[in-house]
């Protein structure tokens, strides 16, 4: 269902850009999905995460030994997040649709819900990305103030001290209250969220086991309660900052805009809207880019959501042409301690009193 303040127009930028796009796949004879490369890498990140989680059942170590393979595994978890249900959840994974849902569901494995991520993430965040009142992701409320139009309370002031333990804490919030909500008012933020069938159900309930099993279940009859519980919260702290981090510096930082649509306001273009509410970080890190899955190349995966990530560095250079020849600014932090302090300045500015978001003017049709 689609928020009926929002309208978008036609596009003659998204055109051009599709239609190069398409050019390049017809010219380099790639196809858009990840291929035997994406495989790989997703064999080697499970091998990270059972690397780390088997050390810790067999070796039973010490708190401090297990808070470091908890580390560890934490972040081979955000990593499969990343760049495996990822690219899986938008099926750009695999042109097979089966292996697309097996990526996908690996959320379910950590612990979420691939059904409720398809439509807060696939279809609400990408469509009206930093959109207030339709955008769940900068509606963080009482917690945090992400854009102008959030109500102001005395303790946002200290935001941007206080916020990165509430990133660190996210994943209990999902897994407990959130998906449940979600599936239990049928809503995402002002969207309608279909009731989950059939196979839905099924894989979310499986879901469910397995995380359950894996989590607790196994190490807690392996090594016992104590140990399992601090593997499993330092695994979800690592898990919860990661995450957040990431997806905030590429739309929570002061390069990026915001939009506030009123009723019957002028219609917005699809991808100048990407364009102004989207940032690209650190591109030349290459270490950085194999690990976050291409969220780096963020504005490169809002435009083209159903390409495999491993194909943003090169449409990254696509992009920056076509913007250049339209006279679109492509926003592009050039590393990521510059894109952190960006984040960090942006939620202290947000913290004050009188603070307005960056209003885009950017994201409207300029011709129809
Ligand atoms: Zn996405």
């Amino acid at each position: 269902m689609r928020d009926q303040h929002v309208r978008f127009g036609r596009s003659d930028l998204q055109s051009e850009l599709r239609r190069r796009v398409d050019d390049y796949f017809e010219q380099s004879g790639q196809t858009r999905d990840g291929g035997v490369r994406i495989i790989v890498k997703t064999a080697l990140i499970f091998a990270w995460f059972f690397a780390g989680y088997i050390t810790f059942l067999v070796l039973r170590p010490g708190a401090l030994g297990t808070m470091a393979l908890a580390i560890s595994t934490g972040l081979a978890c955000s990593g499969l997040g990343f760049a495996v249900q990822h690219d899986g959840g938008h099926r750009a994974y695999s042109r097979k649709p089966w292996l697309n849902r097996a990526s996908a569901a690996v959320l379910d494995f950590l612990g979420g819900s691939s059904y409720v991520w398809r439509h807060k993430h696939g279809f609400v965040h990408h469509t009206y990305p930093n959109v207030t009142g339709v955008d769940e992701d900068i509606h963080t409320e009482p917690f945090a103030r992400m854009h102008g139009n959030s109500p102001y309370r005395a303790a946002y002031r200290f935001q941007h001290i206080y916020i990165w333990a509430l990133y660190a804490l996210l994943p209990f919030v999902w897994v407990l209250y959130d998906d449940v909500r979600r599936l239990w008012t049928g809503k995402v933020g002002s969207t309608k969220l279909a009731r989950p069938k059939g196979r839905e159900v099924a894989i979310f309930l499986a879901g469910k086991v397995v995380y359950c099993s894996w989590a607790f279940l196994i190490p807690a009859m392996t090594v016992g309660w104590a140990s399992t519980l601090l593997f499993y919260v330092t695994t979800q702290l690592c898990l919860g900052l990661t995450l957040a981090i990431v997806f905030q510096m590429a739309h929570c930082v002061e390069e990026a805009e915001f939009v506030h649509p009123a009723p019957g306001g002028p219609r917005l273009d699809h991808a100048r809207l990407q364009l102004a509410t989207t940032v690209d970080f650190a591109q030349h890190n290459r270490l950085l880019s194999w690990y976050v899955g291409g969220l780096n190349f963020q504005v490169v995966h809002h435009l083209f959501p159903a390409v495999s990530h491993i194909h943003y560095p090169a449409l990254s250079k696509i992009v920056a042409e076509t913007c250049a020849e339209f006279d679109v600014e492509y926003r592009v932090i050039p590393t990521l301690p510059q894109a952190l302090r960006s984040h960090y300045r942006f939620l202290r500015r947000l913290g004050q009193p009188d603070a307005t978001s960056y209003q885009s003017e950017n994201a409207y049709c300029t011709n129809n």
